[in-house]
């Protein structure tokens, strides 16, 4: 501290001493005690990734060949998932011929169209639900192409074509984006809706949007547990990104890069969740039904869940999708994710049947948790107090 008291002109050393001894201290020491500090009081989130990326909060390292790839050694478990994969495939049920399982009605195109005063939900197959209420048209994870694959003529096809098609679509306000795996964000379907819709995505997808050419100011970027309000119309949405157990990539060096979700949604007095794609963790959903309003309608999803030891991790099965209604505190639900792309060992129609028996052992109210035909409208009650 000499110089700074001194009379003589200070040299350069001397006039920048103190500066870079104070950079120093404030680099090597101060920031990295905050930044640990602030990882240790969960500052950071828990499911952000100090190296970048996200992952699930819950670890299913303990799952032999369960393609989880939230660990840090994600490229071991994706060939060990694929090992379990090609080992198992001999053990598939065959879909083919028995697309008649799927039962199909004829969209009613006029309630579409001219919705009444009750919430109406639609089923447009896998986890493509058109939810209606208030003049807001939300749509989730919209997917109308034949194949959900990187490539046009290969992968997982559709057993029927949509009930309608994207031109025959009432025009959505929203989009609800779970995660990027294929069977959830269709870059054909995405780029003929364009900016119609307002794009709620979880944290990372925005980038992707934007070059499939998506304008900037028509998406919502979210992390778990922010929310979004916007007003359409006479009705006041509010979205908020809920967490997920799941992972997120399309190709293999963007594993986990971009984060997945559930949205936990009101419009005005009704309150929509939609579950994405998931396996089972209690405490997080348990920690969203203590956080946010009881939903009246739940989109939860029942199917893709065998070989179980490779799927648990990623997939609720029936009887898990029913403790998530009950989690979240759900009055009613639909099961979505199944019968449209084969994506996993279970026949065609074991879904539906399974979520029926694990209903009636839950004692849940007859149809509280039920499958929709594809293409079918269901008219909820309207919420309570409005009439
Ligand atoms: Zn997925």
């Amino acid at each position: 501290m000499v110089f700074l008291n001194s009379a003589l002109p200070a040299t350069m050393f001397e006039r920048w001493a103190l500066p870079f001894a104070l950079c120093g201290l404030w680099c090597g020491l101060v920031m990295p005690m905050l930044i640990s500090r602030a990882e240790a009081e969960g500052v950071v989130p828990a499911h952000h990734r100090p190296e970048g990326g996200y992952r699930n909060l819950r670890q299913h390292d303990a799952d032999p060949g369960a393609l989880n790839v939230a660990g840090s050694d994600s490229r071991r478990r994706l060939w060990d998932g694929t090992k379990v994969w090609w080992r198992e495939r001999k053990n598939f049920a065959s879909w083919e011929g028995q697309e008649q399982l799927l039962p199909r009605h004829d969209v009613d195109t006029a309630a579409l169209a001219t919705p009444g005063m009750a919430p109406q939900v639609t089923w447009l197959g896998h986890s493509t639900v058109l939810v209606q209420y208030r003049g807001v048209n939300l749509l989730t994870d919209p997917m109308f192409s034949e194949r959900c694959s990187p490539v046009p003529f290969l992968g997982p096809k559709r057993t029927a074509p949509p009930p309608l098609s994207l031109e025959e679509l009432p025009p959505p306000h929203f989009v609800l984006i779970s995660h990027d795996h294929y069977d959830h964000l269709d870059v054909a379907t995405v780029r003929a809706l364009g900016d119609q819709p307002l794009w709620l995505v979880p944290l990372g997808i925005s980038e992707w949007l934007r070059k499939a050419g998506i304008s900037a100011d028509r998406i919502v970027e979210l992390d778990w547990w922010q929310e979004s309000r916007h007003r359409q119309g006479i009705a006041q949405v509010v979205a908020t990104a809920t967490p997920a157990q799941h992972w997120g990539g399309r190709m293999l060096m963007d594993r986990n890069q971009r984060l997945w979700s559930s949205w936990h949604v009101r419009i005005d007095d009704f309150t929509l969740w939609f579950g994405g794609d998931t396996g089972y963790d209690a405490s997080l959903f348990q920690t969203i039904g203590r956080r946010l309003a009881s939903p009246d309608l739940a989109l939860i999803p029942i199917g893709a869940y065998l070989p179980r030891q490779f799927m648990r991790a990623m997939h609720v099965d029936p009887a898990d999708a029913v403790k998530i209604f009950q989690d979240v505190g759900a009055s009613r639900a639909i099961g979505i994710h199944w019968g449209t792309f084969q994506l996993s060992a279970e026949p065609i129609d074991a879904p539906p049947r399974d979520l029926a028996a694990a209903s009636m052992a839950a004692e849940l109210p007859v149809d509280a948790f039920r499958t929709l035909a594809l293409g079918e409208t269901w008219l909820l009650p309207l919420p309570p107090g409005v009439n």
